[in-house]
């Protein structure tokens, strides 16, 4: 088996080169972090999870016009990416107050906020993430007007399509984090979703018992996080059939 150069390895991904120039491969682990590393498990099936997940909303993102680096899915833990140059920003955004809000404002966790409300936080693990302002970004150069300006527009749609999809599946969209990157068409620099968008980086919430369904299961030691995922999957239709591309994928019952 030829072994595939390793580009970049995150706390829950890994990134090799793919098979074509200009491609990568994404690359899901069922590592969990959390409080900047400082709390670390493994957990098996977390992986696969968020990759099909993650491979569902791009998709549908895709189906209302927002170009993100998804390609294809290539098997259950990976998926064909596009190389972007990726803005060293963390953009959350919230329509519900929880997390590291609440702890900020003094907020109740669960309060809806009266609009949704983005943030910047500089992508640095050295510096625990630092929450920025668009000025910080203005000055220090990591996104330029324009950019900053598409990545808030994308962002907004984005929430507004996510909170519907979710709703319509019986959960509360309270908060999630995205990432952009750049790429080149020709000679115009564009600004693509990059990432991923999964309960390891969403806040989602049964609508009626506020069950938590994301990733504070692990953070706030509730237990159930594969449980919680599946549900997720479930609830979005995702494994209603038998994988993707016709071949045989896992199938959950209810
Ligand atoms: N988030 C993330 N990666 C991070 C920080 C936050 O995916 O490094 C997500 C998190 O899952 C939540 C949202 O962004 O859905 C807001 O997180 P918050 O600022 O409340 O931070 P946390 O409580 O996770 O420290």
């Amino acid at each position: 088996m030829s072994k595939r150069r390793r580009i970049y390895e995150g706390k829950a991904k890994v990134l090799y080169e793919g098979p074509e120039p200009g491609t990568l491969v994404q690359h899901f682990k069922d590592d969990a972090t959390a409080f900047n590393a400082e709390k670390h498990d493994v957990i098996e099936g977390k992986g696969v999870l968020n990759n099909r997940i993650s491979e569902y909303i791009f998709l549908q993102l895709a189906q209302i016009g927002i170009q993100t680096h998804f390609i294809k899915a290539l098997n259950m833990r990976e998926q064909l990416i596009r190389e972007a140059e990726i803005v060293p920003l963390e953009v959350v955004i919230r329509n519900v107050a929880a997390g590291s809000l609440v702890k900020r404002l003094g907020l109740k966790e669960g309060e809806p906020l009266p609009r949704p409300l983005i943030e910047f936080y500089y992508k640095d693990d050295a510096l625990g993430d630092p929450l920025i302002s668009e000025d910080h970004i203005a000055v220090f150069g990591w996104a330029t007007q324009n950019e900053l300006d598409e990545i808030m527009t994308i962002a907004v749609r984005i929430n507004d399509f996510l909170i519907g999809l979710f709703a319509g599946a019986g959960i509360r969209l309270v908060d999630f984090k995205l990432e952009f990157g750049r790429v080149w068409e020709r000679d115009v620099q564009r600004i693509i979703l990059a990432d991923e968008i999964s309960p390891d980086n969403c806040r989602l919430w049964d609508i009626n018992s506020n069950k938590k369904l994301d990733k504070d299961r692990f953070r706030q030691d509730l237990g159930g996080l594969v449980d919680a995922y599946q549900e997720v999957a479930r609830r979005l239709g995702i494994f209603s059939s038998n994988g993707h591309d016709g071949k045989k994928g896992p199938v959950l019952v209810s």
